[in-house]
């Protein structure tokens, strides 16, 4: 059973967590996970890919599971280091756990290799169970445009996002390099080698969303043989955690299991879902959407498995 995953960052690693829960009880399973990588950042001359990285350390079990990003028993001796330089930005909090990989993925880019191998490289060490592949291996950036002085101006998102705590208001999101943006290598095979693809329940605009703007992917889903379901990131209109009822408005859509189903579309009106997994209560009505409800509390990965097999069930594997 091939089992491929679109996934942002912290909810989309809890998701991978039960993923692999459920891919445990059957024989010669293979998980990839298509990831994020829209809010990755160049600082300190480090390249750094937050939502890679919070999937494989919490994969790998590494993962400070309070804070939900970053290396559990961090220090934070550099950055205290960089503050006294007053280096900027200092809004940005860097582990010294943490920069080591930042060290090895900027090291190993300069020296040429795309970030899916880059990537590859980096989890060989913490043996996370799941393939993951960065959504393009170009830099493709998210960047949020607000109002100042009366024009306006495009930060990167994590300054708007880490810094302003999503607290400017945003007029658009952009993604640089979105034109020239390819899917990375394996993506594609990964789409039309599975058998079931499931969209995490990540923040809908600036996780899957970017996923999907990249050239190429929504049409492999669209094209490929396998079912594409969908789990809401959106429980009873608000997201569980985090700030995603930030982005949604943004775009116009509705901070609602229905306002996200209907972001991604059913396959068939030209959108990408085959079935769409709601929290008990909320309800959806979209032509041609199979809705299932139950919930979505991703409580532990024995939880989240059992959704992952009802996402199976709705997709009828
Ligand atoms: P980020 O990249 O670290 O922001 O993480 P993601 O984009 O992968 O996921 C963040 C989103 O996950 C949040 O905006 C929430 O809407 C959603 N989320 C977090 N926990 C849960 C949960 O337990 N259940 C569901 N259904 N969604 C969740
Ligand atoms: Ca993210």
């Amino acid at each position: 059973v091939r089992i491929t995953v679109l996934a942002g960052g912290v909810g989309g690693a809890r998701f991978l967590q039960g993923v692999r829960a459920f891919a445990a009880g059957l024989a010669g399973s293979e998980i990839t996970a298509i990831v994020n990588t829209g809010d990755d950042v160049t600082m300190h001359g480090l390249r750094i890919c937050p939502d890679l990285d919070s999937v494989m350390y919490t994969l790998a079990g590494a993962v400070d599971t309070e804070r939900g990003w970053g290396r559990e028993g961090e220090t934070w001796r550099i950055m205290d280091e960089l503050v006294s330089y007053g280096a900027e930005p200092t809004w940005f909090a860097l582990g010294d756990l943490d920069i080591a990989t930042h060290l090895v993925r900027t090291q190993m880019l300069a020296a040429g290799y795309p970030l899916s191998d880059v990537t590859a490289a980096l989890c060989q060490r913490w043996q996370t169970g799941v393939r993951l592949l960065p959504m393009t291996d170009e830099r493709c950036e998210t960047h949020v445009v607000v109002a100042e002085d009366g024009g306006r101006r495009a930060i990167h998102f994590q300054e708007w996002w880490v810094r302003h705590r999503a607290g400017l208001p945003a007029l658009d999101f952009v993604q640089i390099g979105l034109d020239s943006a390819r899917p990375a290598a394996g993506v594609l095979e990964a789409i039309a080698a599975a058998d079931l693809v499931l969209i995490a329940p990540s923040n809908p605009v600036v996780s899957i969303n970017t996923i999907l703007q990249v050239p190429g992917i929504a049409g492999a889903l669209r094209s490929g043989p396998a079912p594409v379901i969908g789990l809401s990131p959106i429980i009873g209109g608000a997201p569980v955690r985090g700030m995603a009822d930030a982005c949604l408005p943004v775009l116009g859509v509705e901070t609602s299991a229905a306002g996200v189903a209907g972001l991604y579309g059913a396959r068939s009106a030209g959108g990408v879902l085959d079935g769409w997994l709601v929290h008990t209560g909320d309800t959806v009505q979209l032509p041609g959407l199979p809705v299932l409800a139950r919930d979505l509390l991703m409580t532990s990965p024995e939880a989240t498995a059992a959704m992952v097999a009802d996402a199976a069930r709705l997709a009828g594997r």
